[in-house]
């Protein structure tokens, strides 16, 4: 059975590897030759929106998918009118721009920063005046890993962040004093079936993912629920299909949504040996209406990124039980290479672990140029 994949990155690559048990084979299409899925599966090297070569990438195939967000909306629309893809459309394009993010979360009754969006100078001083500082001002649309956004912790710097940021529709979020940054991974199947993951606690360096803790430390049972309320209310209300992944704040015992990825994530990377079902397994599953394997976790787990270059690997595969996963990728600073997971049931050997093998991989770390 073919599965086939806009996007051939490093999550393509593992979706396709997670695939190979099931007898699946992805077929990918990306404009990048030589990407990292395609040392695991067949890749059409084309643009996005090339008839022929979506025609190509679909042909056969039990189901159609993406491991990017910005995929543009005239080639959903394309795939939607040609064959079976999942997530819709409709929740790409949420997602895609973050005033209609938050006012969907809104809509739905879960917490939100406040926000407003800005498209002209007196928006942005209206706006300023009601929610105060600090606010960070965002890009609408393709912003990630904290890229297109400026903290504004003075109204007068409002003027030279906004042109920093370029002629582009903006949002102006309140900032939110988190204690903690969390992520849900959950999952609802073309057969209605939902399952979520535990919660995950996630640590960010330059607004690049550093490390990921599963589950997160001291999960509460009210936690997770308020959590699993928000996806499952979400995924029931975009009629979703495949893996979604929000990303929250913890401020005051409450979750506060950050924002939705409607494909899998980096925070579920520990699922591949954390949990009973890793969250590419579970996204494949979905896509393809099979019934959902089980979310629980196997262990306490700690992922880290590597992020521009590796690290000393005969020093870091010292630890037997490290699990290391290495994407093919030219080294790029602020580029993410690859990761490690650490399992471990005994929380004070998982700490210790996790904490040897985080200090090699700072060392290694190149966020920027
Ligand atoms: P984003 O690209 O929106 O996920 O933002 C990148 C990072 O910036 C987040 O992981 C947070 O650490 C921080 N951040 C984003 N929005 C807010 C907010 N409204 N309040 C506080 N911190 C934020």
């Amino acid at each position: 059975m073919i599965v086939a994949i806009l996007g051939a990155g490093q999550l393509g690559r593992m979706l396709a590897i997670a695939g190979a048990p099931l007898g699946l084979r992805c077929r990918f299409l990306d404009p990048v030759p030589d990407s990292p899925a395609s040392h695991v599966g067949e890749q059409i090297v084309a643009s996005y929106n090339e008839p022929g070569a979506l025609a190509r990438l679909i042909s056969g195939a039990a189901a159609t998918t993406y491991e990017f967000e910005n995929v543009p909306a005239a080639t959903a629309s394309y795939l939607e009118r040609h064959g079976h893809v999942f997530p819709p459309s409709k929740a790409l394009e949420i997602a895609q721009d973050r005033v209609l993010e938050k006012q969907f979360f809104r809509e739905l009754g879960a917490g939100t920063p406040e926000f407003a969006p800005i498209d002209s100078d007196p928006d942005l001083a209206g706006a300023l005046a009601r929610m105060g500082t600090p606010s960070i001002l965002k890009t609408r649309r393709m912003g990630y890993d904290g890229k297109g956004q400026a903290l504004l912790r003075d109204p007068r710097s409002a003027g030279a962040a906004r042109r920093s940021l370029g002629s582009q529709p903006l949002i102006l979020e309140s900032f939110v004093p988190f204690e903690r940054e969390l992520s849900i991974i959950a999952v609802r199947s073309r057969t209605g079936e939902t399952a979520f993951y535990p919660l995950v606690q996630n640590e960010h360096r330059a607004g690049i993912l550093f490390r990921s803790i599963a589950p997160a430390p001291g999960l509460t049972a009210s936690l997770q629920r308020e959590a699993e309320a928000i996806a499952g209310a979400a995924m029931d209300a975009l009629g979703y299909v495949g893996v979604l992944v929000i990303e929250l704040f913890e401020v005051g015992g409450r979750l506060v949504v950050n924002e939705m990825a409607c494909r899998v994530h980096n925070s579920g990377h520990w699922t591949i040996e954390g949990a009973e079902t890793s969250q590419f397994e579970n996204h494949l599953r979905a896509v393809l209406g099979m019934p959902l394997g089980s979310t629980a976790a196997r262990a306490p787990s700690v992922m880290l990124n590597l992020v521009g270059s590796t690290p000393p690997l005969g020093a870091l595969l010292e630890d037997r039980r490290l699990r290391l996963h290495l994407y093919g990728k030219e080294h790029r600073p602020g580029r993410k290479i690859g990761h490690v997971t650490i399992c471990d049931a005994d929380g004070a050997s998982l700490a210790a672990r996790a904490e040897r093998a985080a200090a090699l991989i700072e060392a290694s770390t190149v966020l920027s140029a």
